[in-house]
């Protein structure tokens, strides 16, 4: 693994910069990319259980949505008996890693996010191979997944490791006194989506390891790399046998087995609104409950009202739309705008995505990549039909199979518009396509927004005074106002905690939040009396 000289040593590296990239990170990531290509690429992995990696009878190939003759490398599948030993080591690690001093837990992750960062080009070289990410995306989601550990690290060092001593009870004759500690609940499991594969499995696994959880972890099966990746840099900054497992294989069964497991005292998982939910009961219904983080789905609206930048607006709904080809779950994929404006801003907004350039995107270039896989290119055709039946193309609907793109799975981005009741304005799709509405007013944009079951991210264009009303009335966690940096993505830890309301998550807490870390922990009340 290439030791590259960390971005954090020449400027700060976060969704926000990528806005306008220093030019010094272009070679090391090329240089990287050539490297990871000859080095990386093909390989066999196994299953990582108590410090061992184990390989299995099955195994299933990833290639590269960029070209399906790249082969990202063969994951082992994980059976039942697999699942089992893995939760069964991290059960057993459990004691001694909870009864390591919290301070020894957060110097070995520390260990473990600088690994992170100094492997920065050559991970994300990875991660754009395998996911699709253009340069920035994946340099961003790998930066951030440092800095997420770094944060749950220093969460539980200013929060005293969460022990706090109250005061003695008024008692004549004896001494009691009082203690309120946070303690871990024991094996966690943390089950990752593809589209964020190493920050989203690499923050939730911080949080639960510095809490004192030990873990057991699965990647979707379409980023396989990326898991073995993040389970090299916490392997590397030596965590103890059995605290960190890794599991590879399908979700229906290995991740079903996972969270089925009885020792799985609680999880992460980030991923779709169905699965979430059909989990979150799963995990409330058993003998007790047990803590369910789910982050799901999002179906996120941008307004835009006739007092808006316009070229802001514009740019910022581009950049969230098409970002990651849409497959975010803070993608925007609805625009409610002000009637007087609405040609102004969709004739500004077709000309911009008719300016993106879609292809290989580790080539500098190209701005965004492929879909990830053979169902989001037939889900995307599918789409392109109904919206050309039902409802007007402005620009895009079509796949993308000349200059060699015929090998990956490339797409237009797509502007569209429906009548309200027209399902693609409820149903989150995955794809890069966005529909615009025309309203009478700021107030109906704010009911068409909150119409839907999703809540994570909204974004705004507008006065001050119309941010007021924005601000108090969408239901959404996460939110941003007159931004062209990304109308509804973009969010950094420290900066921009990040969490859905309503079907989007299960917490009301966000991610690299201040109110994050203790999810992790349960309280203990202690008395005693002298
Ligand atoms: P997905 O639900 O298909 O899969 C997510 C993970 O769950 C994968 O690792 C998969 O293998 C596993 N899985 C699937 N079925 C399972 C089961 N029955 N039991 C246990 N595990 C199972 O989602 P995806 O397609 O990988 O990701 C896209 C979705 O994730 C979108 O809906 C997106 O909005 C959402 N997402 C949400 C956030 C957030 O922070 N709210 C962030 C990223 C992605």
């Amino acid at each position: 693994m290439n030791q590259a000289v960390t971005p954090h040593e020449q400027f700060k590296l976060t969704y926000s910069t990528m806005f306008d990239p220093p030019a010094a990170l272009h070679a090391q990531f090329e240089q990287a990319l050539q490297d990871c290509k000859a080095q990386r690429l093909g390989r066999d992995y196994g299953l990582w259980i108590n410090g061992r990696s184990i390989r299995t009878d099955a195994s299933f190939a990833v290639s590269s949505p960029i070209h399906r003759d790249w082969l990202i490398g063969r994951f082992a599948v994980a059976s039942a008996e697999d699942v089992h030993s893995a939760v069964t080591a991290a059960s057993a690690a459990q004691m001694h890693w909870r009864s390591l001093a919290w301070q020894d837990r957060a110097s070995l992750l520390r260990k473990a996010a600088a690994l992170i960062e100094q492997r920065v080009y050559a991970i994300s070289a990875a991660v754009a191979l395998e996911v699709g990410k253009n340069r920035m995306e994946a340099l961003g989601e790998v930066q951030e997944t440092a800095d997420l550990i770094y944060w749950y690290c220093n969460q539980m060092e200013e929060h005293h490791g969460f022990d706090r001593q109250l005061p003695n009870d008024p008692l004549v004759g004896f001494t009691s006194t009082n203690r309120t500690v946070l303690r871990p609940y024991g094996v966690w499991a943390v089950v990752a989506p593809f589209n964020f594969p190493f920050a989203l499995a690499g923050g939730p696994i911080g949080a639960a390891l510095v809490a004192g959880n030990t873990v057991v972890f699965k990647v979707a099966s379409d980023t396989a790399l990326s898991g073995q990746l993040l389970l090299e840099a916490f392997q590397d900054a030596g965590l103890p046998d059995g605290v960190i497992n890794m599991l590879t294989g399908p979700g229906g069964t290995t991740g079903q087995a996972l969270v089925d497991h009885p020792q799985v005292a609680g999880v992460t998982f980030t991923g779709s609104y169905e699965v979430g939910m059909r989990l979150y009961r799963q995990f409330a219904s058993g003998a007790y409950p047990r803590p369910c983080i789910a982050e799901m789905g999002g179906k996120n609206a941008v307004l835009v009202t006739a007092s808006a930048d316009l070229d802001r607006a514009a740019l910022g709904i581009t950049r969230s739309a098409f970002g990651l080809q849409g497959q975010k779950c803070s993608a925007t994929s609805r625009v409610y705008v002000e009637r007087s404006v609405t040609t102004a801003l969709r004739d500004r907004l077709v000309a911009a995505t008719e300016r993106i350039t879609v292809g290989d995107p580790t080539a500098r270039e190209n701005w965004m990549g492929p879909v990830i896989n053979q169902d989001a290119y037939e889900r995307f055709q599918a789409c392109a039909r109904n919206l050309r039946a039902h409802g007007k193309v402005f620009t895009g609907a079509s796949v993308l199979t000349d200059a060699g793109r015929d090998r990956g799975f490339f797409v237009a981005p797509t502007v569209g518009s429906a009548d309200f009741g027209y399902r693609l304005w409820q149903e989150e799709k995955f794809i890069p396509m966005v529909l615009i509405g025309e309203v009478d007013s700021l107030q109906e944009a704010i009911d068409r927004a909150n119409a839907t079951e999703y809540g994570l991210t909204a974004g705004f264009y507008g006065n001050q005074e119309e941010l007021l009303a924005f601000h108090d009335r969408i239901e959404a966690g996460t939110t941003y106002a007159n931004r062209p940096q990304g109308a509804t993505t973009g969010a950094w830890p420290g900066y921009q905690p990040f969490g859905g309301w309503k079907g989007s998550g299960t917490t009301g807490k966000a991610i690299g939040s201040f109110y994050y870390l203790t999810q992790y922990m349960r309280e203990q009340s202690r008395t005693v009396v002298l």
